[in-house]
């Protein structure tokens, strides 16, 4: 299952919302987190 990288939430694939970084797929439970991550990624993408 998917974790949210930011808030740690697991998710469901299907629900989720998907955003490539480098190559590698990352899944968020919403927008806000999505942005989070967007704004810094290497806090988070070594999760
Ligand atoms: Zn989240």
């Amino acid at each position: 299952m998917p974790v949210d990288p930011v808030c740690g939430i697991e998710l469901d694939e299907e629900l989720a919302l998907l955003h490539d970084h480098d190559g590698k797929k990352f899944y968020f439970c919403c927008n806000g987190c999505r942005r989070i991550f967007i704004k810094k990624p290497r806090k988070y993408k070594n999760n």
